[in-house]
């Protein structure tokens, strides 16, 4: 192999382990943004609730204050009854009395089922209101784990930096200008092996002409088809 490709194969190393490890960073967030989006599911069912709660109470004042009105004008119409003068005013009273009594049983038997029903949704929302915590806590603590996680990452990223600037210092200008520009186009992978005159990158064949002179190791050249820095990769037999 040219001497020029023994660092510039270094430095691919180091690029691509940096490459991979950015991906690894940029994929942390997954899990924390899942566990967040299942807190605000939780807190919009709860509050979905509340606001069912509210209205059936409401509607359970609206009953009381109805019972209560009509049990006053009921108590009204018994005290007349002990006045009626004749059979026409007594069934005329009986009749209203009766009314209000059917009236207010099915405003009695409304008020049981909205209690229950209230009393339901109060419990659902004490145990989303549970759950919510135990998520709270969890997507906390996920975000936390982030935090280091990246702060890991960043670090081992600075130290690879580094040593590439070192390696990359050992590489003539022009090569290292081209390896860049590759880099940019090729997700980082510049130098690729030649086996049988076949590229290890494209897959591609390398014209016999062409393979015979990369054998000999004389210049820099490249994969005329995906345009990477080739080297022979002789196989031993
Ligand atoms: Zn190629």
């Amino acid at each position: 192999m040219l001497s020029e490709l023994t660092p510039l194969i270094r430095l691919q190393g180091i690029d691509l382990e940096i490459r991979k490890i950015n991906k690894k960073k940029e994929k942390l967030p997954e899990r924390l943004k899942a566990l967040q989006e299942r807190v605000a599911d939780k807190e919009a069912a709860i509050e979905e609730k509340r606001v069912k709660i509210r209205e059936l109470r409401k509607r359970k004042i609206e009953i009381e204050d109805e019972l209560e009105l009509e049990t006053e004008r009921m108590k009204k119409s018994q005290q007349k009854m002990s006045a009626v003068q004749n059979q026409r005013e007594y069934q005329a009273l009986n009749k209203e009395i009766e009314e209000i009594k059917k009236a207010n049983k099915t405003r009695e038997d409304e008020l049981i089922e909205l209690l229950e029903e209230i009393k339901n949704l109060e419990d659902a929302v004490a145990e989303g209101e549970r759950e919510l915590q135990a998520d709270s806590k969890e997507a906390e603590a996920e975000e936390k784990r982030i935090r280091q996680a990246e702060a890991d990452l960043e670090k081992k990223i600075d130290e690879l930096r580094r040593e590439g600037e070192g390696v990359a210092s050992e590489v003539r200008p022009d090569i290292l200008a081209k390896y860049r520009f590759l880099a940019e186009k090729r997700q980082g992978l510049v130098v690729a092996a030649v086996t049988d005159a076949v590229c290890s990158a494209c897959n591609m064949n390398i014209p016999p002409q062409m393979y015979n002179e990369l054998l000999r190791e004389e210049r820099m050249m490249t994969c005329p088809s995906c345009q990477r820095l080739i080297y022979a990769l002789k196989t031993e037999i």
